[in-house]
This record gives C-alpha cells, structure tokens and sequence, in this order.
C-alpha cells in the first residue's frame, strides 16, 4: 500500500507490529463520505466537530514510540474517528478510548464495533483525568496538545510503561515520551514538533467556548 511505503516506511517506521497495522486497518472507514478519496492523504482531515483524523505518519510515529509487543492494555485520549483506537486495537490485547465530544464517542464506537474491533472500549469522558477503573496502563497515548503532562495520566501509568503525549503551546507542540522507572521517578524523550487541536479538560487548557467564570 502507497501510505504505508511513502509516508511511514520512507520516513523510518520499522517496526512490523506497527506496519502490519496499518496494512489491516482500513483508514477510508474513518473519514466522512465526502473525503473518502482523500482518505490516504499525507496529512490530517477534518471528522466534524472542529476535530481532525490525524495524519498517518503522526499515528505511527505514536504507536512505535510506545514501544508495545502485543500483550498490552493500552489507554488512548482523544477517540476523534477512532483510527489510532483502531490501529492499538490491531496490536495490543485491549484498548480503552476516551472522547469529550458525545457525539464522536458514539460515532467511533459504532465504527469501530462495525468494523469487528471487539478489544477496544469507547468512553465518553474528559480524558484529562483518564480512566480510573481501568488503570495503570502499560502505555498511553494522547491525540490532542495538552499544556503540561496530566497528572491524572502519570498516576495511572504503570510502572515502566509509556506515556506518548503533545504538550507545549495550544498552536504547537513537542510530541515526548515518558517512561515511569519508578512510582517516583519518569524520564522523558522528545520526540519532535508537532500540531495537535488542544486537549481541553480540567488537566488540560480550559473550554474556550464555554470560558470558566472569574
Ligand atoms: N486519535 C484520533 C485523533 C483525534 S483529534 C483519530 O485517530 O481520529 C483529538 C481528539 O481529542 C478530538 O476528537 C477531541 O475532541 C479530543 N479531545 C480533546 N480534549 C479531550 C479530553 N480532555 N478528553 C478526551 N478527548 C479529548
């Protein structure tokens, strides 16, 4: 397949668990109707919502930078259409997906129990605070810029699992990984500049629409 030679293995996506995801994930199921042609694109497209289907290359980058092996529980942020929930799901033993947006949750769910992904659960949350009843997670990844690592989602990382996340400024971002070594002590990678829409929630940047009151 074009993407997977173009954008992912040109530009050093090696591992296969990741390669052989996104061969038997088929991404034209996650955009709406009207851009199906554009499904493999090099680059992220709209879902509605304001929110976007990241681009492919910036999935992968996320998913091998989590280092997983097959036996996981992995918990994402930020369902969006449900594509990198789908691409974990062809890798690892079970994913847990949290999505602000109601509407996107319930869209993604759908889609995804369609499709005969039976090992992804949907929740429709603020993922800021991540998933209590499912924690510690062995890696996690978010899809939306936050302005610092969530406190939530450290706690709740295992230890010696991964957490994948954009943080920085709400136009731009450093996508890092953080690695727990210990209950007290995290190690973290840059991983390169990125442009994630914000993560908005209590650990995140406050509802522009909806301005907390002074
Ligand atoms: N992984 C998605 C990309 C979605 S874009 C995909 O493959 O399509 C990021 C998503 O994060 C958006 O849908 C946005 O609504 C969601 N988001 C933003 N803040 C959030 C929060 N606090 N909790 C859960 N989801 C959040």
């Amino acid at each position: 397949m074009r993407m997977i030679s173009d954008q992912l293995r040109r530009r050093d996506i090696t591992d296969p668990l990741v390669l052989s995801a996104f061969a038997r994930v088929p991404r034209e199921a996650f955009v709406p109707p009207e851009l199906i042609e554009h499904a493999y694109d090099d680059g992220p497209l709209p879902i509605g919502n304001g929110q976007t289907i990241s681009q492919p290359y910036v999935v992968a980058m996320t998913v091998e930078a989590l280092g997983l092996h097959g036996g996981e529980r992995v918990l994402e942020i930020g369902t969006g259409s449900g594509y990198a929930a789908a691409i974990l799901a062809a890798m690892v033993r079970e994913v847990v997906t949290v999505e602000r947006i109601a509407e996107l949750a319930m869209i993604a769910a759908e889609r995804l129990a369609r499709l005969g992904f039976r090992n992804v659960q949907v929740h429709h949350a603020d993922g800021t605070l991540g998933w209590p009843p499912g924690a510690p997670y062995e890696a996690i990844a978010v899809a939306a810029g936050a302005p610092e690592p969530p406190p939530s989602l450290l706690d709740q990382l295992a230890v010696g699992g991964r957490l994948v996340l954009p943080f920085g400024h709400a136009d731009h971002q450093r996508l890092v990984r953080i690695t727990r070594r210990s209950s007290t002590s995290f190690y973290e990678e840059d991983l390169g500049d990125v442009r994630f829409v914000p993560l908005v929630g209590a650990e995140g940047w406050p509802d522009a629409s909806h301005p907390a009151r002074a």
